[in-house]
């Protein structure tokens, strides 16, 4: 069969239409930082910059062996140890959002916490607008399962045709239990189900925390603090399963540390040291993955998905000039 791909709308990588600044305090840090998201060219990928670091050693890629710690969140590191962490929750967001090209200059060594979800940061990304680019938007599609455990925690992921979210909590704790929730965390589910769950934490860590210099700049404003049967928040929960909810957020910005994925992902009892694990797993293995284009609508038969031409289109559209006619008229020449 010919398929004459230059009819065929392939997902675009997006950007944001318009800078979007926000401020608040660091959760572990406990300092007040700034951060403002910038639009970026094709092909940028979501990168950090340290405005208070002084050199030009002060950008901060996001990319899957970026991940230098996953204590309590999530940290990524560049080649000259310039790190920043908690990017987790904004991670989540800018997947919902489908946002592949940013720029993030932020004056301090972590995200702030704002409410601890990632409410504001869809907000702030929903009021700056997401704009498409005209260079295809690559996904990691996964093709044989992988799977990770440490002790009773297990995470894996399968293929399957959108990003698919199975996720099991178990704790002692009577206010937590145990809780699951599936989703495809589109756009819409996401605001709708995920983005305003919040962190949480144990009383008795949050003592411990401190006492290793973590959570300072935790409060009821920004985490929900449980002790055994009873959430201490004076609000107390936006949902009674704000918990798994929450780490079905997390597991969405950690796995979106590798890029848009295609794929379904069980995790039971895991958390970012986990996730990260899944993730590097996954890249380890060569024959479990590959990357691919996608159809804006379901036009491209499964014959014509990440061929070897699809591929080279990709590169060659990456490297073309940015508009829109010079996209049809790379990919009208295969
Ligand atoms: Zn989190």
């Amino acid at each position: 069969m010919t398929i004459d791909v230059s009819v065929i709308p392939v997902q675009r990588q997006a950007t944001l239409g318009a800078p979007a600044a926000c401020e608040g305090v660091a959760l572990h840090g406990g300092e007040d930082v700034r951060m403002v998201m910038m639009p970026a060219p094709i092909g940028t990928g979501i990168v950090f910059i340290r405005t208070d670091i002084d050199t030009c050693e002060n950008d901060i890629p996001v990319r899957a062996d970026a991940v230098t710690d996953v204590t309590r969140c999530t940290t990524i590191s560049n080649y000259a140890g310039i790190s920043v962490s908690t990017i987790e929750h904004l991670m989540a967001a800018l997947s919902a959002s489908g946002v592949d090209n940013l720029c993030i200059e932020i004056d301090g060594p972590e995200l702030p916490a704002m409410d601890g979800s990632a409410e504001k940061f869809l907000q702030m990304i929903e009021t700056a607008g997401v704009v498409s680019q005209p260079a295809p938007r690559r996904y990691v599609k996964v093709l044989k399962p992988v799977e990770v455990q440490v002790g009773d925690a297990y995470a894996r992921i399968e293929p399957h045709h959108n990003l698919h979210l199975d996720v099991t909590i178990d704790f002692a704790d009577a206010a937590i239990g145990r809780q699951r929730i599936e989703i495809e965390p589109d756009v819409k589910a996401f605001r709708g189900r995920l983005a305003s769950a919040r962190t949480f934490a144990r009383a008795h860590e949050v003592v411990a925390l401190r006492e290793a210099g973590l959570s300072l700049g935790g409060s009821y404003d920004n985490a929900i603090v449980v002790d055994g049967d009873k959430v201490l928040n004076p609000g107390g929960l936006r949902y009674s399963d704000e918990f798994v909810r929450h780490k079905a957020l997390d597991l969405m910005g950690d796995m979106y540390v590798g890029g848009p994925l295609l794929g379904r992902v069980t995790a039971v009892r895991a958390g970012h040291a986990l996730n990260h694990q899944l993730l590097l797993a996954l890249f380890a293995d060569s024959k479990a993955w590959k990357f691919t284009h996608l159809a804006t609508v379901n036009a491209l038969p499964d014959n014509m998905e990440n061929t070897d031409n699809m591929k080279n289109a990709g590169n060659m559209i990456k490297s073309a000039p940015a508009d829109v006619s010079a996209l049809e008229e790379t990919v009208s020449a295969l």
